[in-house]
């Protein structure tokens, strides 16, 4: 168990309960642990108006305010956080390691802890469930193979857009961004072409076959890839060949993946969607990393 300081690193995507709580335990079983969470989607507990359904709560609070409460505690025994949006975890060159991808940076890690929480809903476009898996993918690391030299397209027009959209470049024989009416978020790369059109449908028979816009035009396609707003913990989990079942990430009741060294914990392993079972995830999470980095 060691990493260039000496002591082993566990990376954990997500600063919700899940996270923080992983981030505890990890921690004090002697990891060097640094939290990555998203600027953009700050996750479900800041959404929620008041808890009162958590022990210890002798007043309701906020779930601003209880996020809060629990990342100041991991600050202060020495759990580092940095913000920035994780776009993949890939196996390091030695197949042992791991690297976790924000468009800005890339961190080195011994074990990673999924806990970006639910898996992200997909666009309530008609024609986006009727074809998953017949022309729509959630993942392009894992799907491009299967467009070489047809025309894709992704929809989004965030930095995680851009990073699916890169993936296909190189197999597709034209990749167009979607953006659905909005403006991209950052510099498109020229060999992308881009349609701001507003989405009416995705259509095919059988298989997905052409996008229809709002003002009835039509952009022909073989494929499409959903890649709105930043990567869910399913897409991540997809993109490393982490098995899911359903929407959910498939874990062992140590929260452990079927990847040694990948671990999940909280509303992205499905069931209950509370603060206290994503507590108790991270718990176990947090303290599974350990004794799978001292066995190493
Ligand atoms: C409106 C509302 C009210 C609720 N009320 C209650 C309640 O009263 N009691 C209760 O127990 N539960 C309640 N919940 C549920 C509770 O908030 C969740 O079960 C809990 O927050 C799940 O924790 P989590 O850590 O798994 O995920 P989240 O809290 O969703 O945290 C996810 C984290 O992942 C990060 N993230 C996501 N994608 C990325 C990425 N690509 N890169 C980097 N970081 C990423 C986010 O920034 C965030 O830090 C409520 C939820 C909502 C939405």
């Amino acid at each position: 168990m060691q990493g260039v300081s000496g002591m082993a690193k566990v990376v954990i995507i997500g600063a919700g309960p899940a996270g923080v709580s992983a981030a505890l335990y990890a921690r004090r079983g002697g990891a060097e642990v640094t939290v990555i969470s998203s600027g953009k989607d700050t996750g479900s507990l800041a959404k929620a108006h008041l808890i009162e359904n958590y022990y210890g709560l002798a007043e309701p609070v906020s779930g601003v305010e209880l996020l809060a409460r629990g990342i100041d505690g991991a600050k202060r025994i020495g759990v580092e956080f940095r913000e920035g949006d994780v776009a993949a975890v890939n196996f390091a060159d030695d197949f042992h390691s791991f690297r976790v991808e924000t468009e800005q940076e890339g961190f080195e890690a011994d074990s990673v802890i999924l806990a970006a929480g639910a898996a992200h809903k997909t666009l309530p476009v008609p024609g986006i469930r009727e074809f998953e898996g017949k022309g729509i993918s959630y993942c392009a690391i894992c799907d491009a193979f299967f467009y070489r030299q047809k025309k894709v397209a992704v929809i989004g027009a965030g930095e995680y857009a851009l990073h699916e959209a890169a993936a296909l470049l190189p197999h597709a024989s034209e990749v167009t961004l979607l953006t659905n009416g909005e403006e991209p978020a950052c510099a498109v790369p020229e060999t992308l072409s881009i349609h701001p059109g507003k989405l009416a449908a995705v259509e095919g028979d059988g298989r997905v076959q052409q996008v229809r816009f709002q003002d009835g035009s039509v952009l022909p396609v073989d494929g499409v890839f959903l890649a709105v707003g930043v990567a869910g913990s399913t897409e991540l989990a997809r993109k490393l060949g982490v098995m899911l079942e359903g929407n959910a990430i498939k874990i062992d009741e140590q929260m452990a993946t079927n990847i040694p060294g990948i671990f999940a914990a909280g509303d992205c392993t499905g069931g209950l969607r509370q603060v206290a079972k994503a507590v108790y995830q991270g718990a176990e999470a947090g303290l599974a990393a350990v004794r799978y980095l001292r066995a190493e």
